[in-house]
């Protein structure tokens, strides 16, 4: 294998480029898809592939890659890498010459209002050049919390230059790929602004119960002369072809109470490495609501019966958490349909999705129907995210298929650097495939198109709230009902109009009959966040406020079956200290009656809560709650080895709670420097914030603080 010696990587042109992700809810897997078909149609000999299929397609020999990764939960790697990660840290132990045959560039995806921004591509970064790779670009880190397109389109206008100085390419395609877009843009406004002028400049689509209207606001573009700086236009890659209905070509009718979709046994194989993650059909035993009529949020408790999965029994524990396979709404899937034109009678027979180019790979939730057709109704609802927010290469490439001038240069600028204001409000307005096309009422693009142009429809996370035992075989999992309201100012600007929206699996979830089957999964739980094993002695600290509370009433239920079967007092047992909060002690105390119970049983050895918005005089936040026991708590951590476990919302709660013990740890240390090592051999005895934050981040290494991060 041909070594890259210099640091551009230039003595060396490789034959071909592999573009690889780690995506966790399909973003960067339609960013890094996107590349690669650019790649291709540049006449780059690419290939494209998910990070965790590295045996597959000989990662260790590949020596041109452009990789992209997003970054969930608290900084972690996204599931389907967590394969990637193993071989990485083994390959790369101790040699530090292990990839010097690798050129590589990296893409990070990630949001600043998180805590470890873009932590993924950071290590990735990191753990490739100990490794000896060489960076052929620079890193580009993307920010979800002011939008990712910026960083995203720019960075990929210097890819190219840079690869073609690594990887072979055909040089008269390179041209025909970057100037199309632009001619575009230019010819559409020239052809466009009378229209725009004689239009009314709101745009406000009417309302049915499948679809909400938006409103936006285009005034900005009656002085532009030009739209300039919108994407390429992705290349269509996909044709769709009739099947006869034949037997062999139809999957057969799902029975009654079996809501997954149609193919699932083939996601049920067993060529999964660890077999205890291979999807499996659950069947619902119960719902239960938590919370009161009056709760600001509605939280469901549902049991899943795992009875006949006998690839997890033994495999799973209290704190881990699994993935559940949910559609789309029905109701929107057939709107989307009719607004396509798509007869109900088309809508259900089989259809067959190929590739139009030889050369290009379908993506990868789309390529199963080359080989076993489906209905556009089932691809729709169960394969391709019709929820996802809207992108700028999704607008531009729906841009062509409208027959009015006036569509086509809204969805243009939408697309481009000048109309990202409005581009913004759009996404916060949280619009549906079906808003946005009902928005632009002209715009007719092949079903096909629109399904190439959708992400994947990703599978959603819960922490399960039970131990196993012995006699039991089930999943218990809490969750708030999403369905919120956005309030956008109506087209006459005195009114404001409230849109309805509603999340994916939740609502799904509510309406589920008892003893329907649906598809789910174990995650893997790569953070370890477990209660310790066998006669660990440290004490516990556990913080969860609202359905973060969930993993740690599977702790707690898994201490008392220990103190049951042991024998064991609960006084000899190393203690358990809950924080919890919530708004109202009344409404949505969750777990309430058993939280309570197992503190007069001595199984929870503490409990402290708040209330925000019960005004009864006490802590606001959990973190208020531990600042008033922050002594007791330092000591716990500093001098008794305590075990501080994390669980909730990502964004708030998660990041400030990590703050404030950075606070608590300087100020602790003003009073027992002796317990900071670090102030040992220094004169300020108090710890700087900076360092205090370094502790936190030491004993997260060492899985001392662990924390299970929601977005
Ligand atoms: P939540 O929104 O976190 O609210 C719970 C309490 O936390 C409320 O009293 C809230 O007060 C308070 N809070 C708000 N901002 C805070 C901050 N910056 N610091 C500390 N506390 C703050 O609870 P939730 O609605 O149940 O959401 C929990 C989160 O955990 C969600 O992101 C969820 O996705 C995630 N999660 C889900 C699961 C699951 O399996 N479904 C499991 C674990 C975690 P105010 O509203 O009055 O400000």
């Amino acid at each position: 294998m041909p070594n890259a010696s210099d640091s551009s990587g230039a003595d060396f042109v490789d034959s071909q480029v592999t573009f690889l992700y780690a995506s966790q809810t399909g973003n960067a897997e339609s960013i890094s898809y996107n590349m690669y078909e650019e790649a291709a149609k540049r006449g780059f000999n690419a290939r494209w592939h998910v990070l965790d299929d590295h045996e597959k397609f000989g990662f260790n020999e590949v020596q041109t890659a452009v990789f992209v990764v997003s970054t969930t939960g608290d900084g972690d790697p996204p599931d389907n890498s967590a394969r990637f990660w193993r071989i990485l840290r083994k390959a790369t132990r101790g040699k530090s010459t292990a990839y010097s045959h690798l050129r590589y560039a990296i893409l990070g995806l990630g949001d600043t209002n998180y805590s470890n921004f873009c932590n993924t591509a950071q290590r990735l970064d990191k753990q490739l050049l100990e490794a000896g790779a060489t960076a052929f670009y620079p890193k580009g880190l993307a920010d979800d919390g002011t939008g990712l397109e910026e960083v995203v389109e720019s960075w990929i206008e210097g890819l190219w230059p840079a690869l073609a100085r690594v990887a072979q390419c055909a040089p008269c395609e390179v041209a025909e790929a970057s100037g199309s877009s632009k001619a575009d843009a230019v010819s559409a406004v020239s052809a466009g602004l009378a229209g725009l002028a004689l239009d009314s400049n709101t745009s406000t689509s009417s309302s049915s119960s499948a679809h909400q209207p938006l409103v936006l606001d285009f005034r900005a573009m009656e002085s532009l002369k030009a739209i300039t700086g919108t994407p390429r236009v992705p290349s269509a890659v996909c044709e769709m072809v009739s099947v006869d209905g034949s037997a062999e070509n139809t999957a057969p009718p799902l029975a009654k109470d079996l809501t997954c979709p149609p193919w699932y046994a083939a996601l049920t194989d067993d060529s999964w490495d660890d077999t205890s993650l291979a999807p499996f059909l659950a069947t619902l035993q119960s719902t239960t609501q938590l919370t009161s009529p009056e709760a600001l949020k509605r939280t469901l408790l549902v049991e899943l019966s795992l009875s006949g999965a006998d690839h997890v029994r033994g495999s799973w524990q209290a704190g881990d958490s699994f993935n559940i396979y949910a559609p789309n709404d029905e109701v929107l899937v057939r709107g989307l349909l009719e607004r396509l034109a798509v007869s109900t009678g088309e809508a259900h027979r089989p259809v067959a999705l190929q590739k139009r180019d030889a050369a290009i790979e379908l993506p990868t939730h789309l390529a199963r129907f080359a080989s076993a057709p489906a209905s556009l109704f089932d691809i729709l609802l169960w394969a391709c995210d019709v929820c996802a927010a809207p992108r700028k290469q999704t607008l531009r490439a729906l841009a062509d298929h409208c027959t009015e001038v006036i569509d086509r240069d809204r969805l243009l600028f939408l697309s481009s650097r000048q109309g990202v204001a409005v581009f913004d409000e759009l996404r916060r307005q949280a619009p549906t495939t079906l808003d946005l096309l009902h928005a632009f009422p002209s715009c007719h693009p092949p079903v096909e198109r629109l399904l190439e142009l959708l992400p994947p429809l990703a599978p959603r996370s819960y922490s399960i709230c039970n131990a196993p035992t012995a006699t039991t075989d089930s999943w218990r999992f809490a969750f708030n009902v999403v369905e919120y309201c956005i309030q956008v100012e109506g087209p006459d600007a005195s009114s404001m109009l409230p849109l309805r929206r509603r999340g994916v699996c939740t609502p799904w979830l509510e309406r589920l009959p008892c003893a329907q089957r649906i598809l789910v999964a174990k995650r893997r739980n790569v953070s370890e966040f477990r209660m310790p094993a066998g006669p660990d002695q440290r004490p516990i600290i556990m913080v969860g406020p609202g359905t973060g509370v969930a993993p740690f009433i599977g702790f707690l239920e898994q201490r008392a079956q220990h103190l049951a079967t042991a024998g064991v007092s609960p006084e000899a047992a190393p203690l358990m200290w809950l924080f919890f909060g919530c708004r109202s002690r009344q409404h949505d105390f969750l777990f309430s009656t058993q939280i309570e119970q197992w503190q007069s049983e001595g199984v929870l050895s503490r409990l402290s809560t708040c209330f925000s918005r019960d005004s009864l005089g006490g802590p606001k936040y959990v973190q208020h709650a531990m600042a008033q026991h922050e002594d007791e708590l330092m000591d716990l951590l500093l001098t008794q080895n305590a075990l501080l476990f994390v669980c909730g919302d990502a964004k708030g709660m998660g990041k400030d709670v990590n703050d404030a013990l950075a606070d608590m740890l300087c100020r602790y240390s003003s009073k027992h420097s002796e317990c900071f090592d670090v102030l040992a051999d220094v004169d300020t005895k108090q710890l700087s914030k900076v360092q205090a934050l370094q502790v936190l981040m030491r004993w997260s290494t060492e899985r001392r603080y662990l924390r299970d991060l929601w977005a």
